[in-house]
């Protein structure tokens, strides 16, 4: 095996060996400040493409519950440093990527009709940048495209891009179809969960907003389609986790964590 080869094996070997926050083995190889900063400059670009709600009782709502999710998750950004935007959008969509951005369509408040059943969207959201999935996916495509040394040229080229850009979830806004893994779903599920159960919303809201998430139908975007996992398992998930997440609940209340948002 030629040596180059051989070292860069080697480097993925001890390098890229992480452990997700819910146990599970990951190939993560790039840094997070790469990662940070390619979410930051899909965001300002998004931000350039697509309409921004400025409607302040809107952005309070939003702001109101991801701030308290954000403030038990465990990022290494602190919660009032996340930028959080409002886009005028009518899919019911939502998203977060690294680099502390949350982007939340109006369109998602057709399907999460309370405060907790928001932050499961959004808790959900978080779920997939503490988990570090846009990176486990960017590492999974560099492996499968032949390693580390097309790397440079992945990150210059447009195709590499819209790689990029799809493996942040960001695929519906740049015209690719790429959802997460199911895989990656379910373990933004089960930690979207216990951060909304520790921040003091009602976990069991995440049922119901999966039950609207299914009659909502056809129209969903990647990151809700129904094929990962099916609504129905999902549903099946989220309530069998319950146990596990319902005493963080209790305790959050108890120690008067009780966010008070108030949709408008
Ligand atoms: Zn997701």
């Amino acid at each position: 095996m030629p040596r180059v080869a051989a070292a860069a094996l080697l480097w993925v070997a001890l390098a890229g060996c992480a452990t997700s926050p819910t146990g599970r083995n990951q190939l993560i190889l790039l840094p997070d400040s790469q990662m940070d900063a390619l979410g930051a400059q899909s965001f300002t670009e998004l931000k350039r493409a697509q309409p921004t709600s400025n409607d302040p009782a809107l952005n309070r709502y939003v702001q109101c519950i991801a701030r308290p999710l954000l403030a038990v998750s465990g990022s290494s950004i602190p919660a009032d440093r996340w930028e959080i935007v409002v886009f005028n959008d009518e899919s019911a969509n939502a998203f977060a990527l690294p680099g502390g951005k949350i982007g939340v369509h109006t369109g998602i408040l057709k399907v999460a009709e309370t405060p907790d059943q928001l932050a499961a969207v959004i808790g959900h959201e978080i779920g997939h940048v503490i988990a570090r999935h846009g990176n486990e996916r960017v590492s999974e495509t560099l492996v499968t495209q032949g390693g580390l040394a097309v790397l440079g040229e992945v990150m210059k080229s447009r195709g590499g891009r819209q790689e990029i850009f799809a493996a942040l979830g960001l695929g519906v806004q740049f015209g690719i179809l790429l959802p997460h893994s199911r895989t990656q779903e379910s373990e933004a599920d089960r930690i979207g969960l216990e951060m909304m159960a520790r921040a003091g919303f009602d976990p069991a809201e995440s049922i119901q907003l999966w039950k609207n998430m299914s009659r909502n139908g056809g129209s969903q975007p990647p990151e809700f389609l129904s094929t990962h996992p099916s609504h129905s398992s999902r549903i099946a998930d989220l309530s069998a986790d319950q146990s596990r997440v319902r005493p963080l609940y209790l305790s959050a209340r108890e120690q008067g964590r009780v966010p008070q948002c108030k949709r408008p």
